[in-house]
């Protein structure tokens, strides 16, 4: 039998139901990307509780998954992943868990510049040193938070947009500082080959020490090949990344002349609290200390 107070209950939390009064917790978003960390963030606002699997200032090329890092994945609402080769252990993850939640960003975004390593053709996996790339993942982070959280579709829908105004802004801003540079000081000496997209973008010409992955090291003849390439082409500056060893970089500037640019991120954010914490300030770094140096 139903006493009045039960039906009373019920009618309540029918109510609570249908008005949506009730909180509903944030989506768990898990990822492996120090950028997608931010690009998360910026569209899902107060409604996703971002996990940084990969943090910032580590190399992504050599990271490798903890038990308590499985367990996040395991525990996340989504997953994501930067794509295009960069996560080598990502069977690992994906094993035994629900293949909807993982949203490989990167792979999505297409048209992917070529590497070769070993040898082989690759994928080169630095896609978001192209501003006009996190604009699209901007929107696939979008439409996949959308899509696991149709609730709140028309914040996510406001944060992206409001975020891809940002983004416009930034890519001005890059623009214009790398027009204070002229064409022919548009050379980038860098640790390793990551700058690739940038330099499509913003017409800059690489010349990398080592090849995509940081793992090997530069053999003799290499280096030596690259000694005789910044003489010849009159590079004016070389520069070193946040998370490699500055090793090999300061024999060049011992052997050619050519002084250290500074520091550059070229695998994604910066330690928390630096000044490449968010994608638009690493950016900015970027730009700011290539062309300022090689002026
Ligand atoms: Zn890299």
């Amino acid at each position: 039998m139903k006493s009045p107070f039960r039906t009373f209950l019920a009618l309540m939390l029918a109510m609570v139901g249908l008005t949506g009064t009730a909180p509903a917790a944030p989506l768990k978003v898990a990822s492996l990307s120090t950028v997608l960390s931010d690009v998360a963030r910026q569209v899902g606002g107060d409604r996703v509780q971002v996990e940084e699997i990969v943090k910032g200032g580590v190399d992504p090329h050599e990271f490798s998954p903890s038990p308590s890092d499985v367990q996040t994945v395991t525990e996340a609402d989504m997953v994501l992943i930067s794509g295009k080769g960069m996560e080598g252990y990502l069977a690992k993850l994906e094993q035994g868990a629900d293949a909807k939640k993982f949203v490989n960003v990167g792979d999505r975004l297409g048209n992917s510049l070529k590497l070769v390593e070993d040898g082989k053709k690759i994928e080169d996996p630095h896609w978001w040193h192209s501003v006009a790339n996190v604009k699209k993942a901007a929107d696939l982070v979008r439409d996949a938070l959308i899509a696991a959280d149709p609730t709140d579709k028309d914040a996510f829908t406001a944060n992206a947009a409001a975020y891809q105004t940002k983004l416009d802004a930034l890519d001005k801003a890059i623009k214009l500082k790398v027009a204070e540079l002229g064409r022919d000081k548009r050379k980038l000496v860098t640790s390793h080959d990551a700058f690739q997209y940038f330099a499509r973008d913003y017409g800059f010409k690489i010349y990398p020490i080592e090849g995509v992955s940081t793992a090997e090291e530069p053999s003799t003849r290499k280096v030596a090949e690259l000694l005789g390439t910044i003489k010849q082409e009159k590079v004016k500056a070389v520069f070193f990344e946040n998370t490699q060893n500055p090793k090999v970089i300061e024999q060049i500037t011992k052997e050619t002349g050519a002084r250290l640019g500074g520091e550059l991120y070229a695998d994604g954010l910066g330690a928390p609290g630096g000044d490449a914490a968010t994608y638009e300030a690493m950016m900015k770094h970027n730009v700011n200390t290539v062309v300022d140096a090689l002026k």
